[in-house]
């Protein structure tokens, strides 16, 4: 299967919207293409309804992220699944269709006529542009989407993660590409849909405790990092919170010298410039004749000079 055919899950490379919701024909200025088109599609539409295909779809959002989705034709966000909630949900029931033409736009009605077809969205099938900007179609999608998002056909009625739900895909056949279902447990589908989240998370976090740790590069860090790294430790994907995580690095916690967060519990930077001539004395990093100690306080010199008898002494 190329890949290249898969770039618009629902709308076709030849599809051209004119419309973009199903009550938007201004039925006083229509031609006669047109009005064959509205007849189409109200025959479409009355096909799947009798054949009772016309069931609601539904998106869980496991991630701490707003989903968006916009296309010409739909319009839909998903918020970020709630602190201690399983999910988000959104559930549509609605169709949509559009015409498509194959030609010339500026064509009369009358060579229009023939060309012209309609294409009725399922709400599930509206939901697979959500599937292919998060869940992606290919091994390689899955590593740089963000993953945590399950589609499946009807709403959320007595569905438990044990329930089987039908979990829509499309299949190319002859260069046609059919909307078809598999079952599969909700249990399933939320480990897989966790398991390529957590991927991505930890990815993101790699990259931005590389970040972190050069003064040139710390400022990429943004929201989307610190949600994740939040969202992490929340489910304890990592032992301890990202030390980055602290919003903004203030001045005072950096090196005067090379500008990195400054952590050590021994008062010097890891580039060996001594930022606490005390603490570095105290807890032998430096010894007394060193340079940065020519900083201190009288009151501080006491302290040094307190411990260096102690430690003279201690060796006698
Ligand atoms: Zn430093």
């Amino acid at each position: 299967m190329a890949t290249s055919v898969i770039d618009h899950p629902v709308l076709p490379e030849d599809a051209n919207i004119l419309a973009t919701g199903d009550h938007l024909v201004n039925l006083n200025n229509l031609g006669q293409a047109a009005q064959e088109r509205l007849r189409l599609r109200e025959r479409r539409i009355t096909e799947l309804e009798l054949r009772g295909e016309i069931k609601p779809g539904t998106i869980l959002n496991r991630s701490p992220f707003t989903l968006r989705v916009e296309s010409g034709l739909i319009q839909y966000t998903v918020p970020p699944r709630p602190k201690g909630k399983p999910f988000s949900i959104l559930t549509i029931t609605g169709t949509r269709s559009f015409p498509i033409y194959r030609g010339n736009q500026e064509m009369s009605d009358k060579s229009l006529r023939g060309k012209y077809d309609v294409k009725v969205l399922l709400p599930v099938e509206q939901l697979m542009e959500f599937k292919h900007t998060y869940i992606g179609e290919t091994e390689e999608d899955r590593l740089v989407k963000a993953g945590g998002v399950i589609i499946f056909e009807g709403d959320m009625e007595g569905v438990t993660p044990k329930s089987t739900v039908r979990v829509p895909e499309f299949v190319f056949r002859k260069g046609e590409r059919y909307l078809r279902f598999r079952d599969q447990l909700l249990k399933e589908l939320i480990d897989e849909a966790d398991a390529q989240m957590k991927n991505r998370c930890m990815a993101v976090l790699i990259q931005a405790d590389t970040w972190a740790d050069d003064p040139k590069t710390r400022a990429n860090i943004q929201d989307n990092e610190r949600i994740w790294a939040d969202f992490a430790f929340e489910q304890q994907w990592i032992p301890a919170a990202r030390a980055w995580r602290n919003t903004v690095i203030r001045p005072e916690d950096s090196c005067p010298r090379c500008n990195a967060q400054y952590v050590s519990k021994t008062g010097m930077c890891k580039c060996s410039y001594v930022v606490n001539p005390l603490l570095a004395y105290m807890s032998g990093e430096i010894a007394v004749d060193h340079v940065r100690l020519n900083t201190l306080s009288a009151e501080d010199w006491k302290k040094v000079n307190a411990e260096q008898k102690r430690r003279d002494d201690a060796r006698k």
